[in-house]
């Protein structure tokens, strides 16, 4: 072992482990590659003044988790903490907005950093497939995404996570509630910092994750009772248009969410096998963000799931994703002139798209067949000088456990075929 070890809250991605998180992250994003989303990667780090504005300046995000540095050169930057705010920079950058095709649907995949307390289900460093759909109101935009989030889980084999579903209103409606909630807040027993929350975010005291707190929130005015008639009509779309698609879930009319820029439909996705860190992915309608940093009027909706926790509840219901093995063929070389034979052989059958691997390092029969197995090779080709000098290898099924002889030309194709 090295001195060094991996810095607190991060962990590795080994193999064969990584495997599953690869997969993981597939299994998210093909339904979005498969609606209509274009891949969109944006820098690790951005201005920490766009997540200041975008995420909230009274979110824990921006007030105590991020990674904020300044450069040599005397810029102020932050390793990104979370995804929608820089894609939608970048869009807008790019001007995406003005190509005439609205809504610019976009999805990314990639390492997320906030300075939080590590526990399991909760590090420093992290992994998001996120799906942006920018400059469109339109509840079934809304519920594309859910859906497609619902499909990325079920695709994978989850069962037990559930979808809880709010609105948090708009400029017309969420003012009045905000009010009310405060005026609620300012009676109860709450410590400084809670009550500073109250005055600046109420909504966000709603999602405080204390018991103490919690029991006092028990009587909260709801921003259900508050919603305009234009809220309550297009969160009652997205509820239909859900539930056609045959996808359940749970009204929670106290779910809000940590940032600051989401606006209506708002959803979390949790599993209940994670303990307390149980959701697996959020997001939700940010109609307001693009003009917070700068941009046009964009009504957008987005989500973000979280890789990590998503193996995490794989793992709590025991999932075990069918992953084919790396490998197909492996090949034994014994003796110098059988490495050159057998070494050109795994070049030949990987141009030929097949999966191969090669006994390195000259080991003897014995510990090459052990690394064989290990490779999960459904075939092994064996060749010693003998087989050679009769212008054959060695094909072995590792399956049936059945060996026969065939010619070195042949063997390539005869894979090829088999395994085609
Ligand atoms: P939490 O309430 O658990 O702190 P969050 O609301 O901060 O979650 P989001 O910002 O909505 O989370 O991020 C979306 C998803 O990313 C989460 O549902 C979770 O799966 C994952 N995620 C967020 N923070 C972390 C973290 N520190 N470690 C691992 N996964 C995380
Ligand atoms: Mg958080």
């Amino acid at each position: 072992m090295s001195t060094f070890k991996a810095p607190k809250g991060t962990y590795d991605l080994i193999p064969p482990d990584s495997a599953t998180y690869l997969a993981v992250r597939e299994a998210i994003a093909a339904p979005l590659r498969n609606s209509g989303y274009g891949y969109i990667e944006t820098p690790g780090f951005e201005n920490v003044e766009l997540f200041a504005r975008g995420v909230g300046e009274s979110t824990d995000i921006v007030t105590k988790e991020m990674y904020a540095f300044e450069t040599k050169g005397g810029d102020r930057l932050a390793l990104r903490p979370e995804g929608t705010a820089s894609v939608l920079r970048a869009a807008l950058e790019a001007n995406l907005h003005k190509a005439g095709n609205l809504p610019v649907k976009l999805w990314y995949s990639g390492s997320y950093y906030r300075y939080e307390r590590p526990q399991k289900g909760r590090y420093r460093h992290f992994s998001q497939v996120g799906a942006e759909a920018i400059g469109a109101e339109d509840p079934a935009l809304d519920a594309e995404l859910i859906i497609l989030a619902d499909q990325a889980y079920r695709s994978l084999g989850l069962r037990n996570f559930r979808i809880l579903l709010n609105s948090l209103g708009d400029q017309e409606c969420r003012p009045v509630y905000r009010t009310a909630l405060q005026d609620f807040l300012r009676g109860l027993d709450l410590d400084e910092d809670t009550l500073r929350r109250s005055e600046i975010n109420p909504l966000r005291v709603l999602d405080d994750k204390r018991d103490a707190v919690q029991k006092q929130l028990v009587g909260a005015p709801l921003l259900r009772d508050y919603l305009c008639d234009a809220c309550k009509t297009y969160h009652e779309e997205v509820r239909e248009l859900i539930t056609a698609a045959g996808v359940s879930f749970e009204d929670d009319p106290k779910l809000v969410r940590g940032l600051d820029y989401y606006t209506r439909t708002t959803f979390e996705f949790v599993h209940d096998g994670l303990g307390s860190q149980s959701a697996v992915g959020g997001g939700g309608r940010y109609d307001g963000l693009s003009e917070m940093i700068g941009g046009p009027a964009l009504p957008s909706v987005g989500w973000a799931l979280g890789v990590d926790r998503t193996v995490l509840a794989l793992e709590a219901e025991g999932v075990e994703l069918s992953l084919p093995a790396s490998t197909s063929v492996f090949a034994v070389p014994l003796g110098e002139e059988a490495r050159r034979v057998l070494f050109g052989k795994v070049t030949e059958l990987r141009k030929a798209g097949v999966a191969a691997d090669f006994s390195f390092g000259g080991k003897g029969l014995k510990g090459a067949m052990k690394n064989a197995n290990r490779s999960g090779a459904r075939y092994t080709i064996v060749a010693g000088e003998r087989d050679l000098a009769e212008g054959v290898v060695q094909l072995k099924d590792m399956e049936s456990g059945e060996q026969m002889a065939i010619g070195v030309n042949e063997v390539v194709a005869e894979l090829e075929s088999r395994l085609g």
